[in-house]
This record gives structure tokens, C-alpha cells and sequence, in this order.
């Protein structure tokens, strides 16, 4: 990923609001904090956006604000960031993982019923790489069992499902705006979506101390408000995202391309229900030869990466579990995440499967 490409394209704006910002003296909560949030919520067709310090903290604000607490159950995917379990379990409730459809890598929505107990209360359904989760067999069962649906949003934003923005479906939308995702920050921050009042007025006090006003806690909360610095730098790069997810799906298209029967290697299903934002571009490399692959690629100046290399049930902290989920540990020792970013030349990208063919052999 290369960010100086956005950056040099946005110079001149990033400066003069960067500059407004350190002439107003106002740092937090301030105005660009406020407009972003109105203007995030439009673009994503909620009716609050609240922003906070990182999109960790906003699934840990959003469990808690769905009333979700110690010894509960959420049920989530095992192939994603982390963070995604370690929110969970930051409110001591126990994270319950399902394997993952091993095309589209996402949680498998079939096999989530069976692992609903009663202490479950809720889903985290994980858009991974820019891909929606089959959100409609996740919402009947949450419709027929009583559970919440938080989105971890991290990786799609602007991504939809059926014509519906992600982090508008559930009760709850998580994203992240760390420097690498689709929509990032020059540092940390997240946001949470969710059009029930109730989710939103807990979830802003939780942000601030656990207070609607200063030095009147109701609340234990946390500090983790989204800074006006990186609300302002948002508010620059938010009009452009639309424009710059339409060019992620084009270098995707042109891998397709030219990786098309490229023998070993399988290139992202794209799911018919999802428009697909490519976070990542990430393909599957089977017979045990994806690390060589990766080696080769990096002596030729090429970084891949591999989201993820363990699963998060493997994990030393959950490995007690005993989780056994074939599909997940199978694409973690398959994936490989090529370099992706909106501005990235067609030229580069020859180079990049030149390689990666001459790699294959
Ligand atoms: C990045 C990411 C997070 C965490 O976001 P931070 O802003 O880094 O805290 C959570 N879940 C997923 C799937 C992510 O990719």
C-alpha cells in the first residue's frame, strides 16, 4: 500500500485544514469532529455517527451499548484482525467461533445456528478485505434468537450489501480509520454507526467518560474520542472514497486479468450479493508453496502480506479453547495479500504477476 500517492493528490487541502485546526485551538470534540460525523452518516445512510479513538474501541463501546456483558457469548469469525475477538473478551464476554465459507472467507452463516446457546447475545460478522458477509441468513437468525448484530465495518467502508451500505444493516457498525484502510486517518480513530437512539446516546457518553455533560459521570466509560486533527484530514479524504473504491475494483479487475488461469493460484470470489471495496486483493496458493512464493516476490522488491497467519482461535490466548475449524486454518496457510491501492499503474501490477508466475515455477 502507498499513501503518498492520496497525499500528494491532496496536498494543498490536507495543509489548509490541517492549519485552520491548529489556529482554532479547539483539539477535541471541536467542530470538524461534528461536521464528520453528520457527513459520515449521510454517506453511509444511518442516523448517528459517532466517532471515537480507534475502531478496537468502537466494538468495545458498541457490545457495551448493546448490552452485552460478562459471561456472555458473541459468536464471530476466527480468520480476522485480532481485534475483532479481543473486543469480546474486553468486556469478559467469550468469543464463539464459527469456520468461515471457504470462498468467500467470511463466517460461514450456516453453521453459526448450531453454536447459539442461551447465554448468547450476540454476532460479529466480519466484512473481510472489503467483502460483505451474507448478511440475510445472519439477520432471520438474529430476528429468531433475539441477538444483535454488530458489524465490524474495519475493513468496507463504502462496501454494500444488496444495494445496502455496510454498518447500516445490523444494530451496530464498527469501522477503523487506521492509515491503511480504505478510508484512513494519519493516526487512529473509528467510528460507530447504529439508527437505534438508545445504542447512540450510550455509545457518545461511553466515548467521554461515561458522561453527556462535562463532570457529570453516569457512566464508567473510557476516553476514546475521535481527535479534530484526524476528523478534519477525514473530512478532506471522505468525498474522494466513492472515486477511490471505484479504482480499487479496477486494479482488481486488471489482476483478474492477468492472473486469469494462472495455474495454483485463485484469485477473490466475488460474492453476487456484495460490492466488493478490495481492501485487500488477496489470492489462495495451495500445495504448502505460498511462503516460498512470498519469499521469491520479496527478492524482487515485491511486499505481499498474509492476513492472517493465525488464526485468531490459535492464538496463544484462545488456543485453550480447542477450536478445530478446517476451512480457516486452511486459507491462512493459502492467502497472500497482493499490494493494492487506488492509484496503483497497470505497469506495476505486470510486474508484480510476472513475478509471482516466474514464483509459481
Ligand atoms: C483494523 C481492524 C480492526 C481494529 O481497528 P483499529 O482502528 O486498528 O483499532 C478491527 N477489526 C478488523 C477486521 C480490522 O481490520
Amino acid at each position: 500500500m502507498d499513501l503518498q500517492y492520496e497525499i500528494n493528490e491532496l496536498w494543498e487541502e490536507l495543509n489548509s485544514s490541517i492549519q485552520a485546526v491548529l489556529r482554532s485551538g479547539h483539539f477535541i470534540m471541536g467542530p470538524n469532529v461534528q461536521a464528520f460525523e453528520e457527513e459520515a452518516a449521510k454517506f453511509l445512510g444511518v442516523k448517528h455517527a459517532i466517532g471515537c479513538n480507534s475502531g478496537t474501541d468502537a466494538l468495545v463501546i458498541a457490545l457495551t451499548a448493546a448490552g452485552v456483558g460478562p459471561g456472555d457469548e458473541v459468536i464471530t469469525t476466527s480468520f480476522t484482525f485480532f481485534a475483532t475477538a479481543e473486543a469480546i473478551s474486553q468486556v469478559r464476554a467469550h468469543p464463539v467461533f464459527v469456520d468461515i465459507d471457504p470462498l468467500t472467507l467470511n463466517i460461514d452463516p450456516l453453521q453459526i445456528e448450531k453454536v447459539i446457546t442461551s447465554r448468547t447475545k450476540a454476532i460479529i460478522p466480519v466484512h473481510l478485505f472489503g467483502q460483505a458477509v451474507d448478511m440475510q441468513p445472519i439477520t432471520e437468525l438474529c430476528i429468531k434468537y433475539g441477538l444483535k448484530i454488530i458489524e465490524d465495518v474495519a475493513q468496507a467502508f463504502g462496501g454494500s450489501y444488496k444495494g445496502k451500505m455496510l454498518g447500516s444493516i445490523g444494530d451496530v457498525g464498527c469501522f477503523s480509520f487506521f492509515p491503511t484502510k480504505n478510508l484512513g486517518a494519519y493516526g487512529d480513530g473509528g467510528l460507530l454507526t447504529t439508527n437505534d437512539d438508545g445504542i447512540a446516546d450510550v455509545s457518545r457518553m461511553l466515548r467521554a467518560h461515561g458522561s453527556r455533560k462535562k463532570y457529570y459521570n453516569e457512566l464508567i466509560g473510557y476516553n476514546s474520542r475521535l481527535d479534530e486533527l484526524q476528523a478534519a484530514i477525514l473530512r478532506v479524504k471522505l468525498p474522494h472514497l466513492k472515486r477511490w473504491n471505484e479504482l480499487r475494483k479496477s486494479v482488481a479487475s486488471v489482476y483478474n486479468e492477468l492472473l486469469h488461469e494462472a495455474s495454483g493460484i485463485t484469485t477473490p470470489y466475488h460474492a453476487p450479493y456484495a460490492d466488493h471495496v478490495y481492501h485487500q486483493y488477496t489470492i489462495r496458493i495451495a500445495e504448502g508453496k505460498r511462503d516460498h512464493v512470498a519469499h521469491v516476490l520479496q527478492d524482487h522488491g515485491i511486499s505481499t502480506m498474509i492476513y492472517y497467519p493465525t488464526p485468531v482461535h490459535q492464538l496463544p490466548v484462545y488456543a485453550h479453547l480447542g477450536y478445530k475449524l478446517p476451512h480457516t486454518r486452511e486459507a491462512a496457510n493459502e492467502v497472500l495479500s497482493l499490494p493494492i491501492w487506488p492509484q496503483m499503474e497497470r505497469e506495476i501490477q505486470e510486474k508484480i504477476v510476472e513475478s509471482l508466475r516466474h514464483a509459481m515455477n
